[in-house]
């Protein structure tokens, strides 16, 4: 399957996917719809799916555009279907989506939103996570608690280290930045950190990182870690709490 990544809005990431064999293409999480189309033509590619990990308008306004300008099947989370523009497919956790000869499994990762999914293309070693996981961050819990993000981060951090992660936005900067006030000693983050600089100086983006990278330098996949439960003035808590904390701190963070 071949991956592009196109830049939408001021800081979010699409992902037109295309499994050669067939020609089948899909955007994921279109926030607008001319950028799409420019970047599907300029590659000679006919977009056949809209792929949607959830509701919000930066990941979903330009199903209309775009299933109006292709005829493409608008596929997204059924927990949301009453929220997704244009759907024709919703999907529950453990359902399958072919892309040609490329196969998803969807996980449900509510916590951003209610309805969050996920698009894991094991054969691929890629994951598409919207706004549940960033690199270095996660996404706010507009919908959902810290025990239900707290499932969701949890459930993504078990996949296999060498998985691409390809989250919504680049906030990945920004989120080095909290993450080294809390972890200041963690040589995967700075080492992750350094690498971010170097990148970001460049105007290219940090994304993918792997799932290995995340789980060593990522805050909120290692809230089960005795030390940054500690460093959160929580030891010895449940990790959905210390979580929270550190979630909770980030809100706050300048
Ligand atoms: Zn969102
Ligand atoms: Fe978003």
């Amino acid at each position: 399957m071949q991956i592009a990544l196109v830049p939408l809005l001021t800081d979010n990431y699409g992902y037109l996917l295309r499994d050669p064999a067939s020609g089948a293409t899909a955007i994921v999480d279109p926030s607008e719809a001319g950028p799409v189309l420019a970047a599907a033509e300029a590659r000679g590619w006919r977009l056949s799916h809209i792929l949607n990990t959830h509701h919000h308008a930066d990941h979903s306004g330009g199903n209309l555009g775009l299933k109006q300008a292709t005829g493409a099947v608008v596929v997204g989370p059924a927990p949301d279907r009453a929220r997704i523009p244009g759907i024709d497919i919703a999907l529950d956790e453990g359902a399958r989506f072919r892309l040609g000869d490329a196969e998803a499994e969807i996980l449900f990762i509510p916590g951003h939103t209610k309805g969050h999914i996920a698009f894991h293309f094991r054969g691929e070693r890629a994951l598409f996570c919207g706004d549940t996981l960033f690199s270095l961050g996660c996404g706010r819990m507009f919908e959902g608690t810290a025990p239900m993000m707290w499932d969701s981060l949890d459930k993504l951090r078990r996949l296999p280290a060498e998985t691409r992660v390809f989250c919504g936005h680049e906030y990945t900067a920004a989120n080095a930045r909290f993450a080294a006030s809390i972890d200041p000693d963690n040589q995967a983050l700075r080492r992750r950190e350094r690498e971010v600089a170097e990148l970001r100086g460049r105007d290219k983006p940090t994304i993918p990182s792997t799932m290995g990278e995340e789980r060593a330098a990522n805050p909120f996949l290692r809230a089960d870690d005795p030390a940054l439960a500690a460093a959160v003035g929580l030891p010895d808590a449940p990790p959905a709490e210390v979580f929270g904390e550190i979630r909770r701190r980030k809100d706050n963070f300048r």
